[in-house]
């Protein structure tokens, strides 16, 4: 009878060690899968602005018929196209970080009202050149706990993308007010809105409604992904609301200092 209450423990033992085996694994299995995609989509992202880096700079190289004017499209083009990349690749960074949880929130004493007035003066020479005017009603001297600049980053991609994605002319409003302990504000545009069926899929990595178009604006995909992250790890919620032709509202919710 030893020998059985030994057999039958061993197999108790096995099948519970086989149970957590397989518990622990699976995390380790799925943070593998979701870093293999990631590269896989980091790099299929970073080859089409190489690819339009190297035409342009063959086309300049091959055309000994161009005029210097004619040249300088092609280096324009292949220009550009390096913003694009530099763009991309920080924000790769930034993901990197942030997966391998590299990256802390800082907790000073944040003027939110300040940072929303310093955002929209930053990006006045985009308004003018789009024609988009600007609407702002802040409630003064509203002050959170946390990282000015990871803060600041979120405020400029919501801002960079309601200029990206409004027509001439069109209309940008932002708004901050404090309910209860928290902090609400509003970033919104009239521009080309987002569908239902993309909607829920725009804080996706690498995610864009209308790839081809919306890569034109240089568009990574990955500035959504990473404003939540930052609106999250603020014990904040990001939510948006859009149609189609008609604008796009995001709502960013962040706890207020007592
Ligand atoms: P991107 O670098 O492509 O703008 P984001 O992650 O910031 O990446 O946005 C993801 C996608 O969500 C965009 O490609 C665009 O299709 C859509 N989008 C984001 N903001 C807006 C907006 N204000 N109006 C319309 N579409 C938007």
């Amino acid at each position: 009878s030893l020998l059985f209450l030994i057999i039958v423990s061993s197999f108790i033992l096995a099948v519970i060690s086989w149970h957590l085996a397989g518990k622990s694994i699976r995390p380790v299995m799925e943070s593998w899968k979701r870093q293999k995609e990631f590269i896989a989509d980091a790099s299929h992202e970073l080859r089409t602005p190489l690819t339009v880096i190297q035409t342009n700079l063959d086309a300049a190289m091959c055309d000994n018929s161009g005029t210097i004017a004619e040249n300088r499209v092609w280096l324009d083009n292949a220009y550009s196209e390096t913003e694009v990349m530099s763009k991309l690749v920080g924000e790769l960074l930034m993901l990197a970080k942030i997966d391998s949880n590299q990256v802390t929130i800082g907790n000073g004493n944040v003027d939110l009202t300040d940072l929303c007035r310093r955002t929209v003066d930053k990006f006045a020479e985009n308004f003018k050149m789009k024609d988009i005017s600007v609407e702002m009603n802040l409630e003064e001297g509203i002050m959170i706990s946390g990282d000015e600049l990871k803060l600041t980053q979120m405020l400029s991609i919501l801002t960079d993308n309601a200029i990206k994605y409004s027509e001439s002319p069109g209309k940008y409003s932002i708004r901050l007010n404090s309910e209860k302990n928290k902090a609400i504000l509003k970033i919104s545009d009239e521009g080309v809105g987002i569908s239902d069926e993309d909607l829920h899929r725009i804080f996706d990595r690498f995610y864009r409604a209308d790839k081809a178009r919306h890569r034109e604006e240089g568009g990574t995909g990955l500035g959504l992904s990473i404003a939540k992250w930052i609106v999250e790890n603020h014990g904040g919620k990001i939510k948006v609301d859009s149609t189609v032709d008609i604008g796009t509202t995001f709502t960013v919710e962040l706890p207020i200092n007592d």
